[in-house]
């Protein structure tokens, strides 16, 4: 494979690094026997089937067949190449990874999100020194001071300040010797339209945007005045995806884990003021709607118990669009979520201001779920009329149709059929009505592309292609008990083998195992295809106990099906020459040069 990093550099970094510590920076981990379990970030589950080894360091989920070692899972989940994946890794345990070893390919590959993130650590000092020490942040911090804000709040979460101009910031650049195009690609700066480039951010407050293991991915800003826009944030980049971020989330995590709730606001001010008053299960959606890829990473984040979601809103219109979007994927994730409306002309920055923390809570206390908070304003909104009835039945039945749980949707239904006073049978029927059409399941509103054509994939049951069942546990045994590769090899049992892949995997597990030092966690290195990695990972994952005899056995079964299959051939061969059908002659003798072949 393409991999130039050196077998003995990734079994050094392999042999420190501890995947259960890298997972758990991601996934909520409980300790289950001797494993680790948690709910699956790959496909939507509400018991955990996601479980981790620390003795074999891999990763398996029993529910969607994801599996691999530390690499992998970061690869996937973090959506780095390889070698990111693995500088990454090094990284965390202090490792330094010679450049040499990469190709020049993958050296600017690894080194890209590297030095993306080194420069917006840089620039995120620059902008907090003019903030905090510099007389041009004079307004800036005079403006915080006004809204009430902490030095403890502006400086745990590294605020910052850019003056007016077009160049303070490139000229900071020019003098570290960064390069306008790895600031271009950070989003920092942006061509003008003749030659030369300029301040992406001017005259406004920054705030750093930090992912879950705290490296600043993005930034917002805001101004201080009236002027528009009012909030302008980084572009999308190689580093910083705006539907899987949520702001604070790396400051919010363990309140998260350890309350089993979290809020959710909208504006960077409002998130600030929540952790300023204690309420620090709070993160911020940055001027995106509520995607069920935050929902997916908010509920791994809380944990594998009974977890809730508040959403504050200020109006009642955006908690209804956030209801009728979201209901769906709050239910996917077991996430319990409630609307905690603000009274009218506050948001949470200034109801916090002026009522207090306990006064929030109390609201939060007496909020309505998703579904009623729906409900009720949707009814609210129409009236109870005939045609009033007939709009909320219009607006709630595609709510109901995305709901894929039966038990949940007939639950739902029900309360919707008692507020309406409505038969339930015709709001089954508009349900069935909505489902029925094909784009009503096809598309959902608030998606993100990333988790939409990646639904659960096929677990270890489907393993359609590869069909020989004793080829399959050939292998598995050849990991499970690695002395009976020396018996496999002697009686040239792989040589046997009428699946390809299988073949490869085989020939892989007997070259690997036979090295001390490779591991079966550092084999998933050398398996580029998914599926193959996959049931390598789920061999891995079960403890089967292979006796000599049971070894023995499952060869000499294996032989024999071998033999009864050419037999059966043979018979094949000699009845189509007796009927003088040539074509399927032919056939059968390719058929049997191939058995042929695959023995030598
Ligand atoms: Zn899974």
């Amino acid at each position: 494979m393409a991999l130039h990093i050196s077998d003995d550099m990734l079994a050094e970094i392999r042999n420190a690094a501890d995947i259960v510590e890298m997972i758990s920076a991601r996934v909520y981990l409980k300790k289950a026997g001797k494993d680790f379990v948690g709910l699956c970030p790959f496909h939507s589950e509400k018991t955990p089937s996601f479980t981790v080894s620390q003795g074999k360091q891999i990763f398996y989920c029993f529910g969607c067949g994801a599996g691999g070692n530390i690499f992998n899972f970061l690869m996937r989940y973090d959506g780095v190449s390889f070698p990111e994946a693995v500088q990454a890794v090094a990284r965390h345990y202090g490792i330094s990874l010679p450049e040499k070893n990469m190709s020049p390919e993958q050296k600017k590959q690894a080194s890209e999100r590297e030095h993306l993130l080194a420069l917006n650590h840089r620039v995120m000092q620059f902008y907090k020194n003019i903030l905090l020490k510099d007389s041009r942040g004079q307004g800036a911090r005079q403006y915080l001071k006004q809204r009430g804000m902490d030095r403890q709040i502006i400086e745990r979460f590294n605020l910052g300040y850019v003056p007016e101009g077009w160049d303070n910031l490139i000229r900071f650049l020019r003098k570290s010797r960064v390069s306008m195009e790895m600031a271009e690609k950070a989003g920092l700066i942006a061509p003008k339209k003749q030659k030369g480039y300029y301040d992406r951010f001017r005259n406004r407050i920054i705030f750093p945007i930090v992912d879950i293991s705290g490296q600043v991915i993005a930034f917002g800003g805001r101004v201080m005045d009236d002027s528009k826009p009012k909030y302008l944030n980084s572009p999308e980049t190689p580093v910083y995806h705006k539907g899987r971020t949520l702001y604070g989330i790396h400051e919010a995590r363990e309140q998260c884990r350890s309350r089993g709730c979290v809020f959710i606001v909208e504006g960077y001010f409002d998130l600030l003021v929540m952790h300023q008053h204690g309420l620090k299960n709070t993160v911020a959606t940055l001027g995106t709607a509520l995607t069920r890829d935050h929902i997916r990473r908010l509920s791994r984040a809380a944990g594998s118990g009974d977890k809730k979601a508040y959403l504050v809103f200020d109006s009642d219109e955006a908690g209804i669009n956030a209801a009728k979007r979201t209901i769906g994927a709050f239910l996917e994730e077991s996430m319990e979520a409630a609307v905690v409306l603000l009274p009218e002309g506050h948001d949470p920055d200034s109801y916090l201001f002026e009522h207090g923390p306990e006064a929030f809570d109390r609201l939060a206390q007496g909020a309505p779920s998703l579904f009623e908070f729906l409900i009720e304003n949707t009814i609210a909104a129409h009236g109870k009329s005939v045609e009033g009835k007939v709009r909320v039945m219009g607006e709630i039945a595609p709510v109901l149709a995305e709901i894929s749980d039966p038990v949940a949707r007939s639950l739902y239904t029900r309360h919707l059929t008692e507020s309406l006073g409505v038969d339930e049978s015709a709001v089954l029927e508009k349900v069935r009505e909505t489902r029925d059409k094909p784009s009503a399941r096809s598309k959902r509103p608030g998606e993100s592309k990333l988790s939409e054509g990646k639904g659960p994939e096929k677990g270890p049951a489907a393993r359609e292609p590869l069909q020989d069942r004793l080829e399959v546990q050939v292998v598995a045994m050849m990991i499970q008990n690695p002395e009976s590769i020396a018996e496999v090899e002697e009686r040239n049992i792989l040589d046997y083998f009428e699946d390809p892949g299988l073949q490869a995997l085989g020939k892989l597990v007997s070259r690997q195992l036979k090295q001390e030092q490779a591991g079966v966690s550092g084999m998933l290195n050398h398996v580029e295809d998914e599926q193959q990695r996959r049931l390598l990972a789920s061999f891995m994952m079960e403890d089967a106990c292979w006796g000599r005899e049971s070894c023995a056995l499952l060869l000499s079964q294996f032989v024999q099906c071998k033999q009864r299959r050419k037999n059966d051939l043979l018979e094949q061969i000699r009845a189509a020459e007796q009927s003088n059908d040539n074509e399927l002659l032919t056939k059968l003798l390719s058929k049997k040069q191939k058995q042929a072949a695959g023995r030598r």
